[in-house]
């Protein structure tokens, strides 16, 4: 019964071959010696030899059947039936005619083995097997029995054995469809032709000594026989080779297919001249009429030999081009397909992609969170430092996103700065600690190029339950990133439905903010900027306030953004350019005391800024050099046009007098080089870097670093957010000239300043 190859023990086959295959060999040696020796045994003595030799043979070919096999089993089962075959048939103590049965018998069983072997199904190589038939049976009738049987009244034993040759042609046919299925032979296929060859052999030295009367040939016969068996189970024994020897099976015919091509088309011709000629010797007969006729049949089928092998190289040629087409079209395909759901950038499922596994985990039984992280500043990462630096930065927040995914959750980029983390079955709690441990992994430092970014985000947390509406996932989620922006950055916020009205009140907010500066609503508040050393206000920052009718008071914070966006900041910022100015002449006369006013990158995009700004100080009558304007650092290292602009403006206004500080400095990534070229004289910086009270020395370091560079190159530093006595003193400590906070003064209406800044003369008066 045949054994699969993964039912085997294939340790158990693997472990013993070695010494058991060296047994095999020793008796199959012995077995070839025996049957060499028979020739010299009396003709008694012969069957006496054989069957032991047939016997090892057999032996062979069942333990390689029950070895682990890659093709069936059944063709060698069948070739050692055919043994079997010959077995008997040696048995007989006289010659019947049940013998030349079983021989017959034998011949077909071998074929069929042949046929049966891997490989063997197609019908390639059948034409082949045709061809070489045709042949042979044309170069036996010439050779054997044309001079043999035809001519001579055969005996009964040549009589049966007349078909021995004839079978052996089936047995050839086999094996040469076998090469041409398998494009080539292993060593087992090699021993099985040669096994069929040297049975041929056998069988046509028995049939020309059956009817010729020679008594040599049996003897001979016998040793080609077992020789054929014994190859047979060599063959057997050997393990299978998992590869094919190259079958090809379309591929074009070398020169030596083509050549035995054309032989074996010659043969007929060639066979039919000689025939003619000899067996017409000496007769009225003109060679010509013959050799003409022939000659020009085997040439012309050469040349259709010639003719097809070439038909077939083309065909080959063009299917392997068909077959690369394919292949490239399923690779474009593929290609396609995953551009189609992934980010070209960073190689993450794209916002696309997500979606539907968010529908997926949304709708299924185990619940989960989504994650929503938005990178801080990245916006300036980009205009600043050029688009590779950007793009680096994000294929670097992608690989350390990708390694704080487990299994089952899945990283994405939504587009821009967005990326996404979905984790299917976990809590919006658990979310948000993987959220925090996350947001600590960015902050680690990324060397992008030749610089060193210390990138942080935010990440909005949205949790859901099983089989729940996937539609508002995203959204909510974008919701709590907002609100995890809004509240100073680089932190977590988990979705709250409070935060949907909260949106929905921002929307009506902006709505109206159009309307808001023709409405009168907005308001100038001063926040005074004061001497370390001293206390005197030296200054005071202009901050815009809205006040809607019948709502509280919003923060700039919350509308400067959206009127940045519309364009209304242009607008919004030279009515509190006037207004400032206006506000400060007073003081400035009375006190000395300066205005800084914000001025946004929208502003300074403006062709016209410069002229506003002169024309604001030239109504107000205020001298140019009261006025500072506070702009970001974002807006100078941006490169292109925009920055030409700001730049020209800033050179503008700091030839009438007027002063340029930067805003909230150390929040963007900048480098302090920068400002060595860019026109300003007044470093105010964020309150991020105000030393917490007890802070520790590095922290105290990096001011010092930031103060002692301002000071170097000319610049004035001015403290923000200061809001303990302590602070305040440190900072004086550490040579920084001015501060602004909570601690000094909040930020107050004009009148409020003003009775400040006299209660605060009176004060110094008395
Ligand atoms: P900024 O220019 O950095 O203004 C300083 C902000 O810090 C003000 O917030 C101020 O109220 C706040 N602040 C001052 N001292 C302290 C302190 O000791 N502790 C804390 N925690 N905060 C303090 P405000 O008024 O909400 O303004 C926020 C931002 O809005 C400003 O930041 C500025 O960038 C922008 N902004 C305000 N007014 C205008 C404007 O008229 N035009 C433009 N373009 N932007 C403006
Ligand atoms: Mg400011
Ligand atoms: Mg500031």
């Amino acid at each position: 019964m045949p054994i699969s190859l993964r039912g085997g023990d294939p340790e158990r086959a693997g472990a013993q071959p070695d010494r058991r295959d060296r047994l095999w060999h020793a008796v199959l040696l012995t077995a070839g010696l025996v049957a060499i020796g028979v020739p010299l045994l009396a003709p008694e003595m012969r069957m006496v030899a054989y069957l032991p030799v047939v016997a090892v043979a057999l032996g062979a070919v069942v333990t390689g059947t029950r070895r682990p096999r890659i093709g069936p089993r059944w063709p060698w089962w069948v070739m050692g039936a055919a043994m079997v075959c010959s077995a008997v048939a040696g048995g007989f103590p006289d010659y019947t005619d049940g013998v030349d049965v079983l021989h017959v018998v034998m011949c077909l069983l071998f074929t069929m083995g042949l046929l049966g072997l891997p490989g063997g199904r197609e019908w390639s190589g059948l034409t082949e097997a045709g061809i070489v038939l045709c042949t042979g049976a044309a170069l036996e009738w010439v050779f054997l029995y044309d001079p043999l049987v035809h001519d001579r009244t055969a005996t009964p034993a040549a009589e049966n054995t007349i078909v021995y040759p004839m079978l052996d042609l089936l047995v050839l046919g086999a094996v040469v469809r076998l090469i041409v299925v398998r494009g080539g032979l292993n060593r087992a296929e090699m021993e099985l032709a040669t096994a069929a060859t040297v049975l041929t052999a056998a069988d046509v030295i028995f049939f020309v000594s059956a009817v010729t009367g020679e008594s040599g040939g049996p003897a001979w016969s016998t040793v080609g026989w077992l020789f054929g068996f014994l190859l047979v189970g060599t063959a057997a024994l050997r393990p299978e080779d998992t590869e094919q020897p190259g079958a090809d099976q379309g591929r074009p015919h070398g020169w030596r297919t083509v050549l035995a091509n054309i032989v074996l088309v010659l043969i007929g011709p060639v066979v039919t001249v000689y025939l003619l000629i000899t067996e017409n010797d000496g007769e009225d007969f003109d060679k010509m009429d013959v050799l003409l006729p022939m000659g020009s049949t085997g040439l012309t089928a050469v040349l259709l030999v010639i003719r097809l092998s070439h038909t077939t190289a083309l065909a080959y040629q063009q299917t392997a081009r068909l077959r690369q087409a394919v292949r490239e079209q399923a690779g474009l395909q593929e290609t396609l397909s995953h551009q189609a759901s992934h980010d070209a950038l960073t190689g993450l499922p794209n916002r696309q992609t997500m979606k539907g596994l968010i529908a997926d985990v949304a709708t299924g039984r185990t619940g989960g969170a989504f994650l929503l992280l938005g990178l801080d500043g990245f916006k300036d990462v980009n205009e600043r430092l050029g688009h590779p630096i950007g793009d680096a930065l994000l294929i670097e927040v992608a690989a350390r996103l990708s390694a704080a995914t487990r299994d089952g959750e899945t990283a994405a980029r939504l587009g821009g700065d967005e990326f996404a983390l979905l984790l299917p079955g976990s809590t919006a709690e658990n979310a948000a600690l993987r959220a925090e441990a996350l947001l600590g992994e960015l902050r680690r430092p990324v060397l992008a190029g030749s610089q060193s970014l210390r990138p942080s985000a935010s990440i909005g947390v949205r949790g859901f339950a099983p089989a729940s509406d996937s539609v508002h996932i995203l959204s909510d989620a974008d919701l709590a990133l907002y609100a995890a922006k809004s509240a100073g950055k680089d932190q977590v916020a988990v979705f709250d439905p409070a935060m949907r009205e909260e949106q929905a009140e921002r929307i009506r907010l902006l709505d109206r903010l159009g309307a808001a500066l023709d409405a009168d609503e907005f308001a100038v508040h001063y926040q005074p900027i004061v001497a370390l050393e001293g206390g005197t206000v030296v200054g005071v920052e202009a901050l815009v306030r809205w006040f809607p009718p019948g709502q509280k008071p919003v923060g700039p914070d919350r509308f400067i953004p959206a009127a940045e966006d519309s364009g209304l900041i242009i607008a919004l910022g030279e009515w509190v350019l006037r207004q400032a100015c206006r506000d400060a002449v007073a003081w400035h006369r009375r006190w000395g005391t300066g205005v800084s006013v914000n001025v946004s990158p929208r502003q300074l995009a403006d062709p016209a800024f410069t002229v506003k700004a002169l024309g604001a100080l030239r109504d107000s009558g205020l001298p140019a050099t009261a006025l500072t304007v506070e702009i970001t650092e974002g807006v100078l290292v941006r490169s292109g046009a925009h920055a030409q602009q700001a730049i020209a403006h800033l050179q503008a206004l700091r030839a009438e007098g007027v002063r340029v500080a930067i805003d909230d400095f150390g929040t963007g990534y900048s480098s302090l080089a920068y400002l060595r070229d860019l026109p300003i004289d007044v470093l105010k910086v964020d309150r991020a870097f105000m030393p917490e009270d007890g802070a520790d020395t590095s922290q105290l370091a990096l001011v010092r670093t930031i103060v002692d560079l301002a000071r170097s190159m000319g610049l004035v530093t001015v403290a923000e957010g200061v809001e303990t006595p302590v602070q305040a003193d440190l900072l004086r400590v550490l040579g920084c000239t001015r501060g602004q906070g909570y601690y000094f003064a909040r930020p107050v209406s004009g009148p409020d300043l003003e009775a400040m800044l006299t209660a605060a003369e009176l004060a110094h008066a008395g």
